[in-house]
């Protein structure tokens, strides 16, 4: 089944009348999945749906600010209960992800729904799913595309101050504070929400002035000892040992934004995060440029993501993972 183009008419037909609704985002739900999928949640209610978010694992403390967020539901936590929900579901939001594989076993049971599935994302190679795709890799953000998905509803009258803060939040995360990944319909799409009321002030001091005492010394941790720079490849890797993850309490959230600091080296092109979970050895990319470590990370890593924000994971050891990376590394940076 290849991914239908979005039907905004057949999916107004769709909305007309209340239904069970469940939404779902990726693994590790990020602030665009998290923006997205509340937004959307909230958006949906308006028409009188009966809606559920549904996230694989538990989303980072930062994101509590965002009311509502605590009636979503984690898979980890209550599996039954999820896959009760998405059997039940009229129609399934799948946002911020486009392959079945990125959010587990309720992959699975979103294959055996019969419902209706429309998919909102931005990331490179969709899976062919969903019913309904809206699928634009050159969208900042998913919340970018969600707020065209309610502009193209002709509900503009629905999207209120708090939908707007939702999905701020996820333009203000995938684009670093407009930093990377914009284009013009992304400032576009900023200045509509901020004149429904975002204080986009206080969102940027919540998402990034919110690390923790623990966080700030794993930081300093990753920096003095675990950094290390491959300057004839323009690439920084950090890693991280199952005993770091022990000797530091690293939960989840924890980690967020390390690998970020290395592209903040003058003349580093690629930085890799590089982390010994307890089954798989987790790799987290970025890139400036033409480089694509999306490209990497699908070859090598069975990964996949944006072209300068990718990740993926490999069942071999640490070492071996730090090898393969630093092997094929230099087929991706030309001089
Ligand atoms: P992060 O490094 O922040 O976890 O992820 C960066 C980007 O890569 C995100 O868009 C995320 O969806 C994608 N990504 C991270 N890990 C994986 C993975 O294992 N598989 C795939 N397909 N994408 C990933
Ligand atoms: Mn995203």
């Amino acid at each position: 089944m290849q991914p239908q183009m979005i039907d905004y008419t057949a999916i107004k037909k769709i909305l007309e009348y209340p239904k069970d609704i469940v939404v779902v985002s990726h693994r590790n739900p990020d602030g665009d999945a998290i923006g997205s999928s509340m937004g959307i949640r909230r958006f949906l209610e308006k028409f009188g749906h009966n809606v559920k978010v549904i996230y694989p694992s538990d989303y980072p403390e930062t994101f509590s600010f965002i009311r509502g967020i605590e009636q979503c539901e984690i898979y980890d936590s209550d599996p039954e209960l999820c896959e009760k929900a998405v059997s039940q579901a009229e129609v399934i939001f799948c946002l911020d992800f486009n392959a079945l594989d990125r959010i587990d076993k309720l992959g699975v049971a979103i294959e055996n729904n019969m419902g209706i599935k429309i998919m909102i994302d931005h990331h490179l190679d969709p899976e062919p799913f969903s019913d309904y795709a809206l699928s634009d890799t050159t969208a900042s953000s998913t919340c970018e595309l969600v707020y065209e998905f309610i502009q193209n509803l002709s509900e503009d009258k629905k999207l209120d101050r708090e939908i707007s803060e939702s999905l701020f939040v996820g333009l203000i995360t995938d684009t670093g504070s407009f930093k990377y990944a914009t284009t013009p319909r992304t400032y576009e799409v900023a200045s509509k929400l901020k004149a429904k009321g975002v204080d986009d002030y206080q969102l940027n001091d919540y998402i990034f002035n919110c690390m923790s005492h623990k966080q700030m010394t794993l930081l300093g941790h990753c920096l003095a000892n675990r950094l290390e720079i491959l300057p004839q490849h323009d690439t920084g890797i950090i890693h991280l040992t199952k005993e770091d993850y022990e000797n530091f309490s690293i939960g989840r959230g924890d980690t967020e934004g390390i690998v970020n600091q290395i592209l903040m080296i003058k003349g580093i092109r690629v930085a890799a995060f590089i982390t010994e979970q307890p089954t798989i050895v987790k790799l987290s990319l970025r890139s400036k440029g033409d480089i694509s470590v999306q490209d990497l990370a699908r070859k090598y890593f069975k990964g996949g993501g944006h072209k300068n924000a990718a990740g993926g994971a490999a069942y071999a050891k640490l070492e071996t993972v730090l090898d393969k990376f630093k092997s094929v590394i230099p087929e991706y940076i030309t001089k």
